[in-house]
C-alpha cells in the first residue's frame, strides 16, 4: 500500500472541488496524515481568480491512480466523476454534499455526507469540531467555494449551515463577501476564448440511468444571449459528443448568475425526458427555465426521474 494519500474533487473541477481538496489537505495534515491535494482537470477561470487572489498554485494534475492507492474524495463520490482507476483504489474518506450513487468500496471508510450547499461548509464544521484554527488563507478558500456552489447564497441548494459558515469565514478573512463574490463569479463567466468543444465540457457531469447515459453540462454567464450567439457551433459540438460517447441525452445549461435563470439546450434521442420533466416544449432545441440555477437540485433530479 502506498504511503501518501491523495485528496481530490471531481473531474472538470469547480471551485469547491479545488478549494476543498486544498483545505482537506490542511485538515488531514493537522491530524498528522501524509496527504496531498490533487486535481482531476484544468482549473477554471473562477477558481484561478481565487488562487491568484491568494497567490497560490493549483494542486498537481492526477491522471489516474494505481491499484491500492489511498485516496480521499471531496465534493463527489460517483465513480463516473472520479479518477481513472478509482475502482481499485483504497477510498479512506469521503466528504461530500451530493447524492450517493455508483459508489462502493472494498474496505470500511469514513464517510461524511450532508445535504448542504457546499463541501467547504462541511469542512468548516470539521475544523470547528476539532477545534482547529482556520487561518485567513483557508477561510478564503472555503468562502470562495461556498460563494461558487451557492451562487452567493442565491441557489436553492443553500442551507442555514452555508449562510452561517460564510458569515463566520468572512469575519476570519476580513473580506466583503458581496464585492469579492461578484468579482469572483464574474471571473468565471468569460467564455470567449473557449472552443465549443471546451465549452460543453467545462463543467459537464455524466450520469447513467438503467444503462442510459446522459450528460448535464453547465456554464455560468452574465448574458445568455451572448452565449447563444454560438448556438449553432455549440450544437454541433454536442452532437459529436453524443455520437462519440453513445449518449441518450445531452443537456447544456446556460445559467444567468445575476438574474438566476437558465436556458437549456437539449439534444439526443431522449430529449422528451426534458420536456416531460419540465412540462415545457423544446423550441429550436431550447427551453427557458425561470428561477432554475442548480443542476443538482433543479435539473438532475428532474432528468433522472423521467429518464
Ligand atoms: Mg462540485
Ligand atoms: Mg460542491
Ligand atoms: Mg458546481
Amino acid at each position: 500500500m502506498s504511503e501518501k494519500i491523495y485528496v481530490f474533487g471531481h473531474k472538470n473541477p469547480d471551485t469547491d472541488s479545488i478549494c476543498s481538496s486544498m483545505v482537506m489537505e490542511k485538515f488531514d495534515k493537522n491530524l498528522g496524515l501524509d496527504v496531498e491535494a490533487k486535481r482531476l482537470g484544468n482549473v477554471n477561470k473562477e477558481t484561478q481568480f481565487v488562487l491568484d487572489y491568494l497567490g497560490l498554485e493549483a494542486p498537481d494534475l492526477l491522471q489516474k491512480v494505481e491499484e491500492e492507492q489511498r485516496v480521499v474524495l471531496v465534493d463527489h463520490n460517483e465513480f463516473d466523476q472520479s479518477v481513472e482507476g478509482i475502482e481499485n483504489a483504497v477510498i479512506e474518506n469521503v466528504v461530500d454534499h451530493h447524492r450517493i450513487a455508483n459508489f462502493q468500496t472494498k474496505t470500511p471508510l469514513y464517510y461524511r455526507a450532508e445535504p448542504v450547499g457546499c463541501t467547504a461548509t462541511i469542512l468548516y464544521k470539521k475544523f470547528k469540531e476539532e477545534n482547529m484554527t482556520i487561518d485567513k488563507k483557508e477561510a478564503i478558500l472555503m468562502l470562495s467555494a461556498i460563494i461558487s456552489d451557492t451562487l452567493l447564497l442565491k441557489s436553492p441548494t443553500t442551507t442555514d449551515d452555508d449562510r452561517k459558515a460564510l458569515e463566520e469565514l468572512a469575519k476570519i478573512a476580513e473580506i466583503d463577501v458581496n464585492t469579492y463574490g461578484i468579482e469572483m463569479l464574474k471571473a468565471g463567466t468569460n467564455l470567449d476564448d473557449f472552443t465549443e468543444e471546451e465549452l460543453i465540457n467545462l463543467d459537464a457531469k455524466r450520469s447513467e440511468k438503467d444503462g442510459k447515459k446522459f450528460v448535464i453540462a453547465q456554464v455560468n454567464t452574465v448574458s445568455i444571449p451572448d452565449v447563444l450567439k454560438r448556438k449553432e457551433n455549440i450544437e454541433r459540438a454536442i452532437e459529436k459528443e453524443i455520437e462519440n460517447n453513445d449518449l441518450q441525452l445531452f443537456i447544456f445549461a446556460i445559467t444567468d448568475i445575476l438574474n438566476s435563470n437558465t436556458q437549456i439546450i437539449a439534444l439526443g434521442k431522449e430529449t422528451q425526458v426534458a420536456e416531460k420533466g419540465f412540462e415545457k416544449a423544446l423550441e429550436d432545441n431550447m427551453m427557458f427555465l425561470e428561477g432554475v440555477v442548480s443542476r443538482k437540485k433543479q435539473i438532475l433530479p428532474v432528468i433522472d426521474k423521467n429518464m
